[in-house]
């Protein structure tokens, strides 16, 4: 790499700064001339985007309000080169092969206090705000709750003041487009970058060498042996930056995204032989690394490729982070005093038995010591249990590509190995559930085993998962480690998704308990004592009938569907996976079908289902889902005996723009995963922020938004986490659960005659054969409790006071999931930064 270019270069977000200009309290936008704002906008439109307002598209009109935005970021990125902020305590850098962070416009106006002058400014200009906020691409540079769990993180540590770095894959694609067809579920290319990332840095200049395959030599050094890696291949990664800008502007932190660039661009060889596409073929492979998302959900991926992008970027933020504390301390020695590293799931594992290899064949450091420098550096975060989500790589395939790690991950395995044998004695089950080598089908190194034993701390992802950690993948090590696992349950940004995504609730938040509520989400608390307040319930009502108004015309827009705004709307809005029971959700709604079709004059209440999420490609159960939910809403919305008081709508193509639209219009939050399987679930907090009533089971982060709403606030039925447990070690019968459930088999029968499929009457015969054979998710077990808890539902729906005080409850009491706290947490038990607002 270019040493040189990438010291000298203006490096950015080295800490994030207080800024002695950013308002406090009250009216954030005062002050702000709009006429200057006008003014930067305009310069903006002619001199970086090359057009005049006459022939601006409003993709140049947002183009030029992105840079005149992003100007006024810089501008407080530039301080933090200066003076004694130049140069933080400790710095946090967290690694995550996903982030997926959405619009950015939006993000970067509201934690300026500039949202109102740029409406302003913009409108003198004849732009509309709202209309060219719709032109930014939605940045899917992640799958599901794992990647807006990281990208929440960035927006919390700007905001309180952790001086940060998070290191990622810049893909050329993110997670696919989908599309519709027939019902089906068809992945199309996202192309995010296609015009260009108004937010991004390029650091062409800052770029490192990640190598691939060869062999290790042995060589003496003073008598000493010592190991050098001599990769068969070489890539480079490209650093590109975009800024993060916290709440109120006071801190800007930045999300450096690597993009594999082949070091040769051509081969002139073959070029000149007059072999065009052999001359550009190595570059093509080469830089296939940051070319896609793998769009994969809590399902395994073996693929080569995903190995490379792990190591690829483990080893690119590692070299940087490392040049960067050798520049500012010179002594590796001192890393874990100046440095975090988070690890985010096992994908950025690798760095582990690299950081090793930096320290030892490298710098010469021994092998102990470099070891306690690893420990106390990393920490690990556990997303999932789910034994086939569990990442691991075959052995021959690590040797091939990464020889010198393997050799090291199996000496920290022996190390290990040895220094578990010296406090257990001599027990082979114990030493084969630690071992980092999976000797079962084919040998396998486990990535898991190999983040906790690298780690200082351990972390689950919400109460319950934390404690089921503990009891099941990492048992052993817990006994040997017993203060390493420590729980931090998730939190969301209250930025995005409440002041963002819910205008309307965000100003009767602040008309009841103050402007304050926007910096401290625990004064949300005061609200419950005015929950019974008939004004403010009235006013919540209002909002989310606006809300829901809005979604109504998207679901008409995207579905041709056209729902009632003031029937229920019933959300389920996730990653299609058996595990989250989307398939219970749509029994329920055939269940309701069929109880409309027996007594079509009955006083039904009206409601709306609505579903969206992605399903990874190959994943064909979900698929099949997908296919029976848009099955069951053809059939319902059409049916005139229903009279439009059932509607079911899947909308297509779920991102955090559409959860932004669907949020802050729904009644109810359907969390229903068979308990012990969703690690903690973040959906289920924006959905309760935005008054959302839960009906769930006891699964990850429920259990706490249970305890905090408390019981008669949220609708929790099903079996519990150890009677799931129980069951599955009995042996589940579900056909006898069937037999004894009258509205179950009648559900069954109908779908598996093809009342929903009249095109292909055995499309789900499959399906219902499944369930009945095994039920591995307990759909069937669960399902008389699920349409009882519905039953609830709907009688507290029908005391419209009753509800919107739950409703007003439910906003109340989730302060505590701010993803300010959960930082703060990590901040002060993980990796003791101190923050600095
Ligand atoms: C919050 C969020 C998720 C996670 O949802 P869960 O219900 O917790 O699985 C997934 N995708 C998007 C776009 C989100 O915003």
């Amino acid at each position: 790499m270019n040493d040189s270019a990438a010291t000298t270069t203006p490096e950015t977000a080295k800490r994030p700064v207080r800024m002695a200009g950013a308002t406090e309290g009250g009216g954030a936008d005062a002050g702000v001339d709009v006429a200057k704002l006008r003014k930067e906008i305009l310069a903006e439109l002619t001199y970086s985007v090359g057009r005049s307002p006459e022939t601006a598209s409003k993709r140049d009109w947002f183009v030029a309000t992105a840079y005149a935005v992003r100007d006024r970021i810089v501008d407080r990125w530039v301080v933090e080169h200066t003076g004694e902020h130049a140069k933080p305590l400790k710095r946090v850098y967290y690694l995550s092969l996903e982030f997926l962070i959405g619009r950015l416009l939006f993000d970067a106006l509201n934690n300026l206090g500039l949202t109102e002058p740029t409406r302003e400014a913009l409108a003198g200009l004849g732009i509309d705000l709202n209309e060219i906020r719709q032109e930014e691409p939605d940045a899917a540079l992640g799958n599901g709750g794992l990647g807006r769990l990281a990208a929440c993180f960035m927006d919390s540590m700007a905001s309180i003041g952790v001086p940060a770095f998070g290191y990622g894959i810049r893909y050329d694609h993110g997670l696919f487009r989908q599309g519709m067809r027939d019902g089906w579920q068809q992945e199309y290319p996202e192309d995010w970058l296609s015009f260009g990332n108004p937010w991004e840095f390029a650091h062409p200049e800052i770029d490192y060498p990640i190598g691939f395959g060869g062999y290790v030599e042995q060589v003496n050094e003073g008598g000493q042996p010592k190991q050098i890696w001599r990769p068969g291949e070489k890539v480079e990664a490209v650093a590109f930056d975009i800024p993060v800008v916290g709440w109120r502007g006071r801190h800007v932190n930045t999300l450096r995204l690597w993009s594999a660039r082949a070091p040769d661009p051509i081969s002139l060889d073959a070029f000149n032989r007059g072999d065009y596409v052999g001359a550009l073929s190595d570059r093509v492979r080469v830089e296939s690394i940051s070319k896609v998302l793998y769009p994969s959900d809590e399902t395994p991926n073996g693929q080569e490729l995903r190995l490379r992008q792990e190591y690829f970027f483990a080893s690119a933020s590692l070299q940087d982070l490392v040049r960067r504390h050798m520049e500012e301390r010179g002594d590796l020695r001192t890393l874990p005093d100046h440095v975090a590293i988070q690890l985010n799931d096992t994908h950025p594992a690798i760095a582990v038995p690299e950081l090793m290899r930096i320290l030892v064949d490298l710098n010469g450091v021994p092998w102990a010591e470099a070891w306690a420098i690893t420990n106390a550096t990393f920490s690990y975060t556990n997303h999932t249990l789910l034994p086939e989500a569990l990442e691991s790589w075959p052995v021959p395939l690590m040797e091939r590509l990464l020889p010198r790690h393997m050799q090291i991950i199996y000496l920290i395995n022996a190390l290990e190995l040895e220094a578990a044998r010296a406090k257990k004695p001599a027990d082979d089950a114990l030493l084969s559930a630690i071992s980092l080598i999976d000797e079962g089908q084919g040998r396998r190194v486990r990535m898991g085993i190999l983040a906790f034993v690298g780690s200082h701390k351990v972390n689950g992802v919400s109460a319950l998962h934390t404690d089921l950690m503990k009891q099941t993948v990492f048992r052993e090590l817990h006994a040997l480690h017993p203060d390493r696992i420590v729980n931090k349950t998730n939190g969301i940004t209250f930025r995005r998704w409440l002041a963002q995504a819910n205008p309307r609730l965000t100003k009767i938040l602040i008309d009841a308990v103050g402007v304050e509520v926007l910096d401290d989400p625990t004064r949300l608390e005061m609200l419950a004592d005015m929950a019974g307040d008939s004004g403010l319930q009235e006013a919540l009502a209002a909002a989310k009938r606006e809300n829901k108004l809005a979604l109504a015309r998207v679901i008409a827009e995207r579905n041709d569907v056209f729902v009632d705004p003031d029937a229920l709307f019933d959300v389920q809005i996730k990653r299609i996976h058996e595990y989250k029971r989307q398939l219970l959700n749509i029994l329920e709604t055939i269940a309701i079908y069929n109880a409309m079709r027996a007594q079509p004059m009955r006083a039904w209440m009206p409601r709306v289902k609505i579903f969206a999420g992605k399903a990874a490609a190959s994943y064909h159960s979900a698929k099949l889902i997908i296919k029976l939910a848009n099955d069951v809403a053809r059939v319902v919305n059409s049916d005139p005996t229903v009279r439009g008081l059932l509607k079911v709508a899947f909308l297509p193509n779920y991102n955090v723009s559409l959860a932004e639209i669907i949020i802050p219009a729904a009644d109810l939050s359907e969390q229903i995963s068979t308990a012990g399987m969703e690690a903690s679930g973040t959906g289920n907090m924006k959905l309760a922020l935005n008054g959302a009533l839960t009906i769930g089971t006891l699964d990850g982060a429920n259990v706490e938004i249970k305890e905090h709403v408390g019981d008669d606030n949220i609708f929790i039925f099903g079996l519990t986490a150890a009677e799931v447990e129980a069951r599955k070690k009995r042996g589940y019968d579900a056909r006898a659960a069937v037999e004894a459930s009258s509205t179950l088999r009648e559900v069954l029968e109908s779908i598996r005659n093809g009342v929903f499929s009249p095109d292909d009457p055995s499309r789900y015969a499959g399906l219902v054969d499944g369930l009945l054979d095994h039920d591995t998710f307990l759909v069937t077990a669960d399902f008389d409790a699920y349409f009882a808890a519905q039953r609830s539902v709907y009688k507290m729906w029908r005391d419209r006071a009753a509800w919107m005080k739950a409703s007003a409850i439910n906003t109340a009491k989730v302060g505590w999931f701010s993803s300010d706290r959960t930082i703060g947490e990590y901040a002060k038990e993980i990796w003791d930064v101190k923050p600095a607002s």
